[in-house]
């Protein structure tokens, strides 16, 4: 690199990365942010994608257009596929390119996670996870796919398993997923369809742990169970599942015949460790420095999902906040740095606490010695979530959309989009004969 202006290149454009562009929009630097996609997510609401409630456009922005007025920023579509830290350079595939060199002064990795299938990869043919806008698309196809064949379907024996929605893993997500399906078949399809009756559906949530939401305190946990068996929502717990197929589950031994299942169980890191061939945890993750750079290379930082910081003994959660902490730390870091200035105390996390929602009206909220459960969390937990969405026409987007909601039942985006096919051959939901369960992908 020239020493002109010094270069940071940014991959990642999601929590983390995008905190740490922001906070350097007062440095005398380039900044890159490279993103495989051209948006940045708001994954907390991905559920809601996936039940309908909102849709792709109301919990994703543009990258370039969030940042259109920061001049020393260049955002590029693009996958990083290493890093050479000795030449200070990351490749990149790019649109029509692959392996373009990007050189760096500072690089900050904030690539995030993927699924994690516990050393099962051979369930995610049967069981798609939540992560990204296509994920959440694809299963609000699935899920919506499920009643219309149940609907054409003739034969009621075939009803059940088409019926029938297993979501593997009790954390946040499957917890807020399972509150929201049961709502859709309550209220959102109850009354459309003549030969089936959506409210037969039948959620079952499994988790290998002994409560739901695992994290939080034991009193919410249950709370939060009770809540969901009085939406119909069937809770098993203490048993992982020992088999996904075409066909369903197996849990504890007992076949759920179910065309349905959705993983909301693990994450893994993304590969960033073994692009720079640095220290992880047992989980993938980089370990980083009090300052949040790697051992041995002060001008690489890794952040957010993809970085193992413990701080008072505990190791920080993979949470938007903690990413957004410490994109901001970051900037400022190397904004010091560039500046010449000394550089700031280690990086401190500051929890402001974890909500859960569960169907219309019904959250908990733990913060502190403060926990709480019920509407007044709800409120708090809508007010929390419509602040961090990227930006003020999403914010209002997703208000209107949940005051409509809640006042009808009605849900904002019940659509089946067939991404990459328009001859209907993945308008069907496999059999276990003919599996196609990427189809719409
Ligand atoms: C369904 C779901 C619900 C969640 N709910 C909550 C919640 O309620 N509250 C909460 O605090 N947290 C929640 N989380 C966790 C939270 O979203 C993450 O902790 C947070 O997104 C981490 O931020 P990050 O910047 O590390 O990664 P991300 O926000 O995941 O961003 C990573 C970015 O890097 C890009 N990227 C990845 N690899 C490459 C590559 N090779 N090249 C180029 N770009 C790349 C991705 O496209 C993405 O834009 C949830 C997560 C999920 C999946």
């Amino acid at each position: 690199m020239s020493d002109a202006i010094p270069r940071v290149v940014i991959v990642g454009g999601g929590f983390g990365g995008l905190a740490a562009a922001k906070a350097l929009r007062k440095t005398n630097a380039e900044v890159i942010l490279i993103d495989r996609q051209n948006h940045h997510l708001f994954q907390p609401l991905l559920y809601q994608v996936a039940t309908s409630v909102l849709g792709p456009g109301q919990i994703a922005s543009p990258i370039r257009g969030i940042l259109r007025t920061q001049r020393n920023c260049t955002v590029i579509l693009g996958e990083v596929t290493g890093v050479d830290s000795d030449r200070r350079c990351v490749f990149v595939d790019s649109v029509d390119r692959e392996g373009v060199i990007v050189e760096y002064d500072y690089l900050i990795l904030a690539t995030g996670a993927s699924h994690s299938y516990f050393g099962h990869d051979e369930f995610e043919r049967f069981a798609p996870g939540l992560k990204s806008l296509a994920d959440a698309v694809s299963i609000r196809n699935r899920i919506l796919k499920a009643f219309e064949q149940a609907e054409a379907e003739e034969d009621p024996r075939r009803h059940g398993d088409l019926l029938t929605f297993v979501l593997v893993g009790a954390g946040p997500t499957g917890v807020e997923m399972a509150g929201a399906m049961a709502e859709l078949v309550s209220r959102a399809l109850r009354s459309e369809f003549r030969r089936i009756d959506p409210t037969s559906a039948r959620i079952v949530l499994i988790d290998m742990g002994k409560r739901v939401l695992g994290t939080f305190a034991e009193k919410l946990s249950a709370a939060v169970q009770r809540r969901l068996e009085e939406l119909g929502v069937e809770v098993r717990l203490g048993h992982g599942v020992d088999r996904i197929d075409a066909d369903g589950v197996i849990v504890a031994g007992e076949r759920i015949a179910s065309k349905t299942v959705i993983w909301t169980a693990g994450v893994a890191p993304s590969p960033a460790g073994k692009w720079l061939k640095a220290a992880t945890d047992r989980a993938g993750r980089v370990r980083v420095q009090a300052d949040l750079t790697v051992t041995g290379h002060p001008e690489i930082v890794v952040v957010g999902d993809t970085a193992s910081l413990e701080q008072d003994g505990r190791p920080l959660p993979g949470v938007a906040q903690v990413a957004m902490q410490q994109g901001r730390y970051t900037g400022a870091l190397i904004h010091r740095r560039i500046g010449g200035k000394p550089a700031p105390p280690p990086f401190r996390y500051f929890d402001k606490g974890n909500m859960a929602v569960v169907g219309k009206g019904y959250a908990v909220l733990e913060s502190g010695r403060v926990r709480l459960s019920g509407f007044l969390a709800w409120m708090a937990w809508a007010a929390v979530h419509l602040e961090f969405l990227a930006q003020s026409s999403l914010r209002v987007s997703v208000f209107v959309q949940w005051v409509w909601t809640y006042l009808t039942g009605q849900r904002g985006s019940r659509l089946i989009v067939n991404h990459h096919s328009s001859l209907g051959v993945d308008a069907r939901v496999p059999s276990s004969s003919e599996h196609q369960p990427t189809a719409e992908r």
